[in-house]
């Protein structure tokens, strides 16, 4: 038994609309014998996270941020949308993101382009629209210089570099190991040199880029990578002889809380940290740019899933129920790395009492171990029920795996109204003949 193995409702107003949502979904059947898997987003939640990211910084620095959501973490437009609405802009990676971005409304000026793998037309896409790009190499600066070269440019250009301060504790998102795939490492012979100097010949070189949080990463080493940028920027103006560094790209990376309702590391406390650790990062001489993304969306969204069975194997009481590694892949693949809360909850959508039993949570693929959870205690779930799985608003639903042709479940967000919970749908539930197509329905004589 873990700690976080139970599903503690300490009764915070999030976990309030969280059972209130669950209830109105099974009420007005979002939830159902014909909808048994269904993903929900707290408007109300993702709307306060982005105040109060935005909160946290004008508290702290009267420079210019542009805070741009990660659109990797949650890549749905009306999410971006309702972000850009509190002020977000968007970090983007791919044209696909920077598409579901325009579609969204976001603009050229609140728009980054990061990723380590761009085409020379993801490139050129970028400077005709005029979104800032981070460089993540040599070969790429080379690109743009001949772009560059080409045409003039509106575009502010950037160049991500790697601190290589070491791992965080998980090993996959540890973006600032000595071996990262990402950015120039810094700590590499003739790194350093090699960085003020391209600068020094590329007077439009105005932007440095780093991002070394994640998931397990602790905020003294986030703060650490944000110090080591910084303190190149002063080198690199210094040797330039002006401020042509004069915007700082910190990237995003806090961590979340899975184990709970309470919301920490908050934004406040990272701000005051990077102030105390870097404080002339935030005394105006450089416009910053943040590119948070779990942070901001994974205790704003859940999985409601039905219990399609109830059964026993072993001795062990297994639910089978329609969320598994379709929509939680990094749980299912990784458990340790990635456990989630689990609530359990009546037919009628009501948080289930009882006494704890240890269970398996099992998802609806043909594999042994698309399970949620292992031996977790639960109120005894039986076929019908529910169960709700908890922070999953960034990389999980958002993040489909159609292992087994699993069709893509809906989403819709939801707030409290005078009259009740409002759903309004995000994202329409995949019908089959979609999945068809997405299986080469069209080509079905091709290899005859
Ligand atoms: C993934 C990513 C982010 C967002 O990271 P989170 O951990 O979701 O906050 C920001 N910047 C870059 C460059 C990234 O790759």
């Amino acid at each position: 038994m873990t700690t976080q193995a139970t599903s503690p409702s300490v009764g915070t107003a999030a976990a309030r609309r969280r059972e209130q949502a669950v209830r109105a979904a099974v009420e007005q059947g979002l939830a159902g014998p014909d909808a048994p898997i269904v993903a929900l987003l707290d408007t109300t939640g993702i709307r306060a996270a982005a105040a109060a990211l935005r909160a946290a910084f004008a508290a702290v620095t009267d420079a210019p941020v542009l805070h741009a959501f990660a659109v990797k973490a949650c890549p749905l437009v009306p999410v971006l949308r309702l972000l850009r609405a509190e002020g977000l802009g968007a970090e983007v990676a791919s044209p696909g993101e920077l598409a579901l971005a325009r579609a969204a409304g976001v603009g050229p000026a609140d728009t980054v382009l990061d990723s380590p793998a761009k085409t020379p037309a993801d490139l050129r896409e970028a400077l005709d629209l005029g979104i800032a790009v981070n460089a993540d190499n040599p070969q790429e600066l080379a690109r743009l210089d001949a772009l560059i070269e080409a045409s003039p440019i509106a575009s502010p250009i950037g160049l991500r570099v790697n601190p290589q301060l070491g791992a965080g504790s998980i090993d996959a998102l540890s973006t600032a190991t000595a071996t990262s795939k990402f950015g120039v490492a810094l700590l590499d012979d003739g790194a350093r040199e090699w960085v003020v100097r391209a600068y020094a010949e590329r007077p439009w070189l105005t932007r440095l880029h780093t991002h070394s949080g994640s998931q397990g990463v602790a905020l003294s080493l986030m703060a650490r990578g944000v110090r080591v940028a910084y303190e190149l920027a002063e080198e690199i103006n210094a040797a330039v002889g002006h401020r042509q560094v004069d915007t700082l790209d910190i990237g995003g990376g806090l961590p979340v809380n899975f184990g709970s309702d309470e919301e920490t590391p908050t934004y406040a406390a990272y701000a005051h940290l990077l102030k105390e650790e870097v404080p002339g990062l935030f005394d105006g001489r450089y416009g910053l740019v943040t590119e948070f993304g779990r942070s901001l969306l994974a205790k704003h969204g859940l999985v409601v899933a039905r219990v399609e069975y109830a059964k026993r194997s072993g001795g062990r009481p297994i639910a089978v129920t329609h969320a598994g590694v379709q929509i939680a892949a990094r749980t299912v693949y990784a458990p340790a790395s990635w456990p989630l809360r689990i609530e359990a909850y009546d037919a009628k959508g009501r948080l289930k009492q009882g006494p704890a039993v240890a269970q398996d949570i099992a998802g609806p693929a043909c594999f042994a171990g698309d399970l949620l959870a292992e031996n977790r205690p639960l109120p005894l779930l039986e076929q019908g029920d529910y169960t709700a799985v908890l922070d999953t608003g960034a990389y999980y639903f958002a993040h489909h795996y159609s292992y087994n042709s699993l069709a893509r479940p809906g989403i819709y967000g939801f707030a409290e109204t005078p009259e009740g919970i409002r759903f309004a749908p995000v994202r329409t539930p995949q019908p089959i003949e979609d999945l068809v197509v997405e299986a080469g329905g069209a080509h079905a004589e091709a290899l005859l």
